[in-house]
């Protein structure tokens, strides 16, 4: 019985992964799904599932793990797990993250740091740290987690696993806690590019109940494409990387060209303005979402409950939101958002992938001190793809003494079936 596997093996591992796990339930639902044979044939048939701790899961602890919410219990299945359920998956349980999704470093969580799995002494990175290290741990088949400005890349860089973010619409975000709804997507983290496709297939669709997602179709395997693609690398990417990691990175673009890619040097004025157009946006829309968290009917007062960067991030939205009379400043950041949008969206006039590297530095030791300003710093690559509505996935290219280096290959809105096929073939 794997489910029962697995659930012995989170039950002696000390990644604290998972923040909650309900193994009875778990194996009742593993003899309910054996019994069940309209869903043998199901794309995810059997597959040991963990989630985000921030996605809604019907009878289990929906926290963020945040102490506001740590006794709210899920009413309801979101959309994804409404679709993984009706194909055969078993969720096993709640995986850790940084608190309500603000962090790229994995500590932020109100039960504890997680662990990296690939490097006991390094942080797993954010915020969706515990879907990357139950993976890289091999502690369920594949997670989900969610991807606002990196959130599952940068984990999936950290862990030396695959992550996916789709393009923004392509998977229902209902039921999934908002970090900043402009930006927030839900994606896999898996051991293969193979069941990203799968799992991004299975998750992804309309949703009446959630107006921005949109129809797709299929996304289909099909790397004979791929020899035919032009790879663009962008210098000003490449020049804030680490020179360890860029000579990783330089490894992967090479495996492309060496497939048949064509590489394209392509250069973006905007790298300098992603960061403080990306945290605006994220601080104004947040402060927006945890209005209702006024411990009334659930949970405690967000402002008396939360961590020193959720506060950070709801004080600041809540300034810029009074004055934003003037229209100074948010309004401000959505135009910044529209000139790097347009501009990246031109190379794909030239290109079909951009790829780079996840991260532009190493991850730190585990519980060491780094200022704001270094944790923002992390998220340079990866918020960019979240302004500009595109999707891009993270695939594992090397390693630096043991830390996995994630390369990086990002998409035009919608080309996910590209991206995803890239991934595949680059493995
Ligand atoms: N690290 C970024 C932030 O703190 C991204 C988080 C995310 O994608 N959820 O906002």
């Amino acid at each position: 019985n794997r489910a029962q596997e697995y659930l012995e093996k989170i039950e002696k591992s000390d990644l604290n992964a998972f923040i909650e796990v309900k193994p009875e339930r778990v194996l009742k639902e593993a003899q309910d799904l054996e019994k069940n044979d309209a869903l043998k044939n199901k794309p995810l048939y059997g597959k040991i599932i963990g989630i985000k701790s921030n996605i809604n899961v019907e009878g289990y602890t929906i926290s963020c793990a945040s102490k506001t919410l740590s006794n709210y219990i899920g009413t309801y299945d979101a959309t994804v797990i409404k679709k993984l359920k009706s194909q055969g998956a078993l969720i096993i349980g709640m995986t850790n993250m940084d608190e309500f999704a603000s962090g790229s470093s994995g500590e932020t969580s109100y039960y504890g740091p997680t662990k990296n799995a690939a490097a006991l002494d390094r942080i797993p990175g954010g915020s969706s740290s515990g879907s990357a290290s139950a993976v890289a741990g091999d502690l369920c088949d594949m997670t989900l987690g969610s991807d606002t400005g990196g959130s599952i890349r940068n984990p999936a860089s950290h862990c030396g696993v695959v992550g996916f973010k789709p393009s923004y619409g392509v998977v229902s975000r209902q039921g999934l806690c908002d970090l900043s709804m402009s930006l927030d997507q839900i994606g896999p983290l898996t051991k293969t590019a193979e069941d990203a496709l799968l799992l991004t297939n299975a998750i992804k669709g309309k949703d009446i109940s959630e107006t921005t997602s949109l129809s797709t179709p299929k996304f289909n395997k099909n790397t004979e494409e791929v020899k035919n693609y032009k790879v663009g690398v962008v210098k000003e990417f490449m020049d804030i990387t680490d020179e360890k990691i860029r000579n990783n990175i330089e490894k992967g673009i090479q495996a492309l060209e060496d497939v048949g890619c064509e590489i394209v040097e392509l250069n973006y004025n905007y790298t300098d303005i992603a960061l403080p157009t990306y945290y605006l946006i994220n601080y104004v829309e947040f402060f927006s979402a945890t209005r209702k968290y006024d411990g009334r009917r659930y949970g405690y007062p967000i402002e008396e409950a939360c961590g020193e960067e959720v506060l950070r991030r709801i004080l600041i939205g809540k300034t810029i939101s009074e004055q934003e009379f003037s229209g100074k400043y948010y309004k401000k950041a959505l135009q910044a958002r529209r000139t790097m949008k347009a501009e990246m969206i031109k190379f794909f006039d030239k290109v079909d992938i951009i790829a780079g590297s996840t991260v532009p530095k190493l991850p730190h030791k585990l519980g060491e001190e780094i200022s704001t300003m270094d944790m923002y710093a992390y998220d340079v690559l990866t918020v960019p793809t979240n302004l500009c509505g595109m999707c891009a996935g993270v695939v594992r290219c090397g390693d630096i003494n043991g830390i996995p280096v994630g390369l990086q290959l990002q998409g035009a809105p919608l080309s996910d079936e590209k991206v995803l096929n890239t991934m595949i073939e680059f493995e």
